[in-house]
């Protein structure tokens, strides 16, 4: 048993490990349908899944639900494997439900042969009226009562592809009255003249969903089968399928269910993310503003934030909504460790140093990271001319301004105390440049009295002369509303905020030339920055991750 307070789907775990089940007989599967890549939503249920394997030193499977060919694909499966792989996780076996199809199909002879299932040859329409409300039983199929013999040979020539799709389909034989709609003669197989990712064109019909999960469970020996919670229904229809099949030696497969982990101002279906994409809201999957796991490893997002924002939301028996900048608060958390610290300004201004000699440079020692137990360092280049931050600087400034103003000091971040002396400007009256005098004696770390001075403000800086150019992707929240998918009445495309993207240029302290695609940064006193996957040496591309501070207007 664990130490820590135990959650209701581990409480489900350790009853059954009371009531005699075997601690080796425990195995848990992850079951993504490759119609698309995983989301964050899908990050919860990987972390509930391989996250018990852990606990509970249990094998889980990956399990691909790939019963709907014409959804499916190859490009889905390979990234749905990186991924999971990308979050640190290891499956057991890599499964398919097409592993199982003649099983299935064996399966399901010998329901029709127990009178359990029939085919049904009425249209869907027909089929939909006779479903009947929850309130009001259906109505039989004229088919219902179709003779074994005539069963088989249906269905028998349905798979020989005889037929045409909706012709006839397959359904369980069990209670036109249930309270249930799902009990009331579920669809097993219909028919679909489409080829699949890996079985190609040796089966025509395919079996539903409901059929195929719990067997696949029950196939691959799942002790417990967590879902969310709109399968709550379908529990009683998942039992009815085990009970017409199992051995009751084995280990008998349980659906349990948790809440879906819905995240603001953006959508998490499958679905509508492959809208955005096809329409040409963005990018693609991978787009840094997704909130796919390729996207949000794309914009700088690390395996352990995300597993660490999966741990503290934990799971939970009602849907909600949680706040993206939970999220954030644990992409910040982690990059804060782990990310280099260097300099780059913006929104640059030029600050020239008047009684720096022309033509000098020296290259100063800058700490990486504080963070670090032991401290390494680099080099930066310092020159005459610099860079600076525009909103750094003010003419007229009130006493609470400790950023660079006029007759004031400043420290300039791993160099000198500098103070304002004058500016120069454009016909605008915009500020081209600023002016300011150095105290050589106060070089940062360099011991003297001068560099032990305090001063109110420390701003950081890049010698022109040294500085990289790069391009610089701001993102903004891809919708504007908190809930775009929360209103059924209108189409969560409405709410795509037009401004998710402003890219500008950078410029960067020289030690970035090497940085490759994948690199994280803290841009200190801005934020986290990662550099983008089509970044080359000769053009340098940074997504903006997060800010260093929530500055989200609520
Ligand atoms: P989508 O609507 O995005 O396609 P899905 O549930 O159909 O979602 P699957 O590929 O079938 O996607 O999901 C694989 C597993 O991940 C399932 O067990 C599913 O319940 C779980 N899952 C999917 N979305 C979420 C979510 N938002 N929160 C928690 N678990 C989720
Ligand atoms: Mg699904
Ligand atoms: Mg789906």
């Amino acid at each position: 048993t664990k130490e820590k307070s135990l959650n209701f789907i581990e409480q489900i775990i350790e009853e059954d490990l009371k009531n005699g089940l075997s601690t080796n007989k425990l195995r848990f599967r992850f079951p993504p349908e490759p119609n698309g890549y995983l989301h964050i939503g899908h990050a919860s249920s990987i972390c509930l899944n391989f996250g018990l394997g852990i606990d509970y030193k249990a094998p889980v499977n990956l399990r691909f639900d790939d019963t709907n060919p014409t959804k499916e694909e190859q490009e889905f499966v390979d990234a749905i494997k990186h991924d999971v792989t990308w979050l640190g996780y290891e499956w057991d076996q890599e499964v398919y439900a097409s592993d199982y199809f003649q099983q299935l199909y064996d399966w399901a002879i010998q329901l029709i042969k127990d009178g359990k299932a029939y085919v049904d040859s009425q249209t869907s329409e027909e089929m939909a009226i006779q479903k009947g409300t929850p309130t009001q039983a259906g109505v039989d199929s004229p088919f219902r009562n179709r003779t074994v013999e005539e069963n088989l040979d249906l269905f028998e020539r349905m798979k020989q592809g005889e037929f045409s799709e909706g012709e006839h389909i397959l359904r369980a034989k069990i209670d036109m009255a249930s309270t249930n709609m799902l009990m009331r003669d579920p669809i097993m197989y219909r028919i679909l003249k489409a080829s699949h990712h890996r079985t190609g064109n040796d089966w025509c019909i395919y079996p539903m969903y409901d059929w195929a999960h719990g067997e696949s469970d029950y196939l691959e020996q799942i002790s417990h089968s967590f879902c969310t919670l709109e399968f709550l229904p379908h529990r009683e229809l998942y039992d009815w399928f085990l009970d017409q099949i199992i051995d009751p030696t084995l280990v008998r497969p349980k659906q349990r269910e948790f809440a879906r982990r819905n995240l603001s101002h953006t959508v998490v279906s499958k679905r509508k993310l492959a809208q955005l994409v096809q329409e040409g809201h963005v990018t693609g999957w991978d787009d840094p503003r997704m909130s796919t796991i390729s996207g949000m490893r794309r914009r700088g997002y690390t395996p352990t934030a995300i597993k660490n924002f999966a741990n503290t939301i934990g799971i939970a028996k009602r849907d909600n909504l949680i706040d993206v900048s939970l999220l954030e608060f644990c992409v910040r958390e982690d990059l804060n460790k782990i990310a280099p610290r260097v300099m780059a300004v913006l929104d640059p201004v030029k600050l020239i140093i008047t009684n720096y000699p022309e033509g000098q440079e020296e290259w100063l020692d800058a700490e990486n990271n504080p963070e670090e137990e032991v401290m390494t360092y680099r080099k930066v280049p310092f020159s005459k001319e610099l860079y600076i931050e525009r909103d750094d600087f003010m003419e007229a400034a009130n006493s609470k301004y400790f950023r660079l103003t006029l007759g004031k000091e400043v420290r300039l971040k791993n160099a000198y105390i500098i103070k304002g002396e004058g500016v120069v400007k454009d016909e605008n009256g915009n500020i081209t440049e600023i002016h300011a005098t150095y105290d050589a004696d106060s070089r940062s770390g360099s011991g003297s009295e001068a560099s032990k001075r305090k001063v109110k403000g420390t701003i950081h800086w890049v010698s022109v002369p040294h500085a990289v150019e790069a391009d610089i992707y701001n993102y903004d929240r891809l919708f504007t509303h908190e809930n775009p998918d929360g209103n059924k009445e209108i189409d969560f495309k409405e709410y795509i905020n037009p401004d998710s993207l402003s890219i500008t240029k950078g410029y960067l302290e020289p030690s970035l030339t090497t940085a490759e695609s994948g690199d994280k940064f803290q841009f200190q006193r801005i934020g986290y920055f990662c550099v983008d996957k089509n970044s080359t040496k000769e053009n340098l591309i940074f997504n903006k991750t997060v800010g260093l501070r929530d500055t989200w207007a609520k």
